[in-house]
C-alpha cells in the first residue's frame, strides 16, 4: 500500500489494523515488490485498468497489481486454454487472465454487477481479447448449477478463479469440483480475509470482515481435508488457495 503522506505511526497502526490489505511484514516492503518487479513490467493495458480501477469508489475490490502478475504467469504455467471466473468487479484479474491465454482460449466470466465490468471493457476491447470473454451477468451459483445438469461440461475447465461471494464459496466449491478438470486448479480469492482468520474475536474490525471471517474459516478447514484436492495456500493479495483437482 502506499504512504499517502501519513506519518510513520499512523502506516504502524494502519498496518496492525484488521482489515488492512497487505499481509506483509510491512508496507515498504510490499511497495518495494512493486516498485521492483510489478510496475515496470505491468502490460500497458492492465496499468490503464488499474489507473481507472483507482478512481472508481469500490477500488479495495480490485486485485492487486502483484496478484495479477501472479495470475498471468501461472496460466502459462499451466498453459490455460478454457477459464471461468467468478467476480469480475473491474476485470483486473480477468484481464491478467485473457492476456495469458492463447488467441482461442475461453473466459467464462460472471458478475451480479455488470456497469463496473463495462468501466474496463474498452480497455479490454481495444487490447484486442474481447473475443475471448463471455460475460454473464447474474448470481454465478445458478449458472453452475445449469452447467452441473449437463454432463457435457464435466472437467472441462483449466482454471476458474473465485472472486466474489464469500459465504458462497463452500457451494461453489460443491460444483466447481465437478467442472475443472482432473489436473486442473481452482483458485479460491481472499482466503487469509485480511489477516481476520486469525484475530481474536474482540479484536475491532470492519463489519463486512467480521462477517465473512466464519464463512471464509469454514472454506480454509473444508478445503484443508478435502481428498480429492491438493491445496496451497499462498500469502499474495489477500491470501489464494490453489486447488488442484486430483480425482
Ligand atoms: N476479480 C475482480 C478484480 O480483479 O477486480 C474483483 C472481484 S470483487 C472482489 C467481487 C465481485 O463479485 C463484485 O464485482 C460483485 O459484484 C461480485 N459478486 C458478488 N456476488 C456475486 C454472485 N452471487 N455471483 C457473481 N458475482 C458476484
Ligand atoms: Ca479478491
Amino acid at each position: 500500500m502506499a504512504t499517502n503522506g501519513n506519518s510513520k505511526g499512523d502506516d504502524a497502526r494502519r498496518h496492525q489494523e484488521v482489515g488492512h490489505k497487505s499481509l506483509l511484514q510491512s508496507d515498504a516492503l510490499y511497495q518495494y515488490i512493486l516498485e521492483t518487479s510489478v510496475y515496470p513490467r505491468e502490460p500497458e493495458p492492465m496499468k490503464e485498468l488499474r489507473e481507472v480501477t483507482a478512481k472508481h469508489p469500490w477500488n479495495i475490490m480490485t486485485t492487486s497489481a502483484d496478484e495479477g502478475q501472479f495470475l498471468n504467469m501461472l496460466l502459462k504455467l499451466i498453459n490455460a486454454k478454457n477459464t471461468m471466473e467468478i467476480g469480475v468487479y473491474t476485470g483486473y484479474s480477468l484481464l491478467a487472465t485473457a492476456l495469458a491465454i492463447p488467441d482461442d482460449g475461453k473466459i467464462l466470466a460472471m458478475d451480479i454487477n455488470k456497469e463496473n465490468y463495462e468501466l474496463g471493457l474498452p480497455i479490454i476491447e481495444k487490447a484486442g481479447l474481447a473475443h475471448k470473454i463471455e460475460f454473464r451477468e447474474g448470481s454465478a451459483l445458478p449458472v453452475l448449477d445449469q452447467m452441473i445438469q449437463d454432463e457435457n461440461y464435466h472437467g472441462t475447465f483449466d482454471f476458474i478463479f473465485v472472486d466474489a461471494d464469500k459465504d458462497n464459496y463452500l457451494n461453489y466449491h460443491k460444483r466447481l469440483i465437478d467442472l475443472v478438470k482432473v489436473g486442473g486448479l481452482i483458485g479460491y480469492d481472499n482466503t487469509l480475509w485480511n489477516g481476520s482468520v486469525v484475530a481474536p474475536p474482540d479484536a475491532p474490525m470492519r463489519k463486512y470482515v467480521r462477517y465473512y471471517r466464519d464463512f471464509v474459516l469454514e472454506l480454509n478447514k473444508a478445503l484443508a481435508v478435502d481428498p480429492r484436492i491438493e491445496i496451497c495456500m499462498l500469502p499474495i493479495g489477500d491470501g489464494i488457495t490453489l486447488c488442484r483437482r486430483i480425482s
